[in-house]
């Protein structure tokens, strides 16, 4: 339920609906980024739903009351209808520009790091990407560098000026990557770490969840309202392919997501070709398909010596391929921008299988 304050209402109309709300065992939640005070209702509404609405028809101050069908309240378009726009240090997402996040799979050394994220940089990449703590299949695999790579990454976005993201694993560790790191990534494996999800969204930093690569949309959704209810207006979801029985590809780019997100919700897609395809030569067309689907930027992985990288060298770009695609992406973005009609405008409702499911 999301209630829509009048323009004139006052601040005591407001708290009067926020104790009303409480006062039925549930919980307010302002909306933010709205021009006027928008409160959402979170919890399970429905055995007090009669009764709340009662009470707030003879309220003063209130516009409006709808109901949200969705069980992805905050993560909504219904609650939030104009799109999230992110701001890191000066960058911004979700805003109609395309996002580049770029760099290594794994920080391996301080000279590596520095000059991928130079070249990067100067090749167009507006977010500089690279992993501290690795989540590997194999417990042989190489697990990062840890906080030292944290601090390599801090000393390239030094040098280069491009805010950093990086994932977290575990939640006794947000801390300190969120003082090191821009965005807090959430990696496909815990997707549905829930206490993690908590964690990063209480860390006072934005977060992009990736896919996890058997979750269904509804699932991703539900954890981004993890995030979201715990603190963390700013979330992204990145596409990074789904296991199918397809095995040419490491996953199955699921490209069907981008406009279907931007129906179901205000939060900005970012695509990943590389951990999507797993392959090199694969990167750069479905890079461009993304931007051409409407994503609002994607994240590729680049190293200096790809036949060398200590994790991904498979699907990682070399420099040239990777200034080469950005140009390219570009190209592709400023022709296809108008060409692409509001998903959620343009469109009508969509029923999607297991909405109801919660
Ligand atoms: C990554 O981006 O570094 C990564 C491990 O990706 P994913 O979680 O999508 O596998
Ligand atoms: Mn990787």
């Amino acid at each position: 339920m999301i209630i829509v304050m009048s323009a004139g209402a006052t601040d005591q109309e407001a708290e009067a609906v926020r104790t009303q709300i409480r006062a039925h065992g549930l919980s307010p939640h302002d909306n933010v980024g709205t021009q006027r005070v928008v409160i959402a209702v979170l919890g399970d509404v429905a055995p007090v739903r009669e009764h709340l609405m009662s009470k707030l028809n003879s309220m003063s101050g209130i516009q409006s009351v709808t109901q949200i069908s969705r069980p992805y309240k905050l993560a909504s378009r219904e609650s939030h209808p104009e799109d999230t726009v992110i701001e890191v240090r000066g960058t911004r997402i979700g805003n109609g520009t395309l996002t580049i996040m770029a760099g290594p799979c794994s920080v391996e050394n301080r000279e590596m790091m520095l000059e991928t994220a130079t070249a990067v940089a100067k090749a167009g990449a507006t977010i500089l990407r690279g992993g501290a703590f690795k989540p590997r299949t194999s417990p042989y695999s190489f697990q990062g560098l840890g906080l030292e790579g944290l601090q390599y990454l801090a000393e390239a976005r030094q040098a280069t000026g491009l805010p950093v993201i990086t994932e977290v694993m575990e939640p006794n560790l947000v801390d300190v990557v969120a003082q090191h790191a821009d965005i807090l990534q959430v990696g496909t494996r815990n997707m549905q770490n829930y206490s993690l999800l908590t964690a990063v969204g209480k860390a006072g930093k934005p977060v992009m969840l990736k896919r996890g690569y058997g979750a269904t949309i509804e699932e991703w959704l539900m954890a981004a309202e993890y995030i979201i209810s715990s603190g963390q207006p700013n979330v992204i979801l990145c596409e990074r392919g789904i296991r199918t029985f397809e095995t040419y590809t490491r996953n199955t780019l699921d490209l069907t997501a981008v406009p279907l997100l931007h129906h179901l919700t205000h939060l900005p897609v970012i695509v990943d070709p590389s951990h999507a395809t797993g392959k090199r030569w694969l990167v750069r067309p479905m890079a461009l398909a993304a931007v051409a689907a409407g994503a609002d930027g994607i994240m590729v992985e680049v190293h200096p010596n790809p036949d060398e990288a200590l994790s991904d060298g498979e699907q990682s770009l070399t420099f040239d391929q990777f200034a080469d695609m950005a140009g390219a992406l570009r190209h592709i973005h400023d022709e296809v921008r108008t060409l692409i009609k509001d998903p959620y405008v343009s469109d009508g409702p969509i029923n999607v299988g297991g909405d109801s499911k919660h």
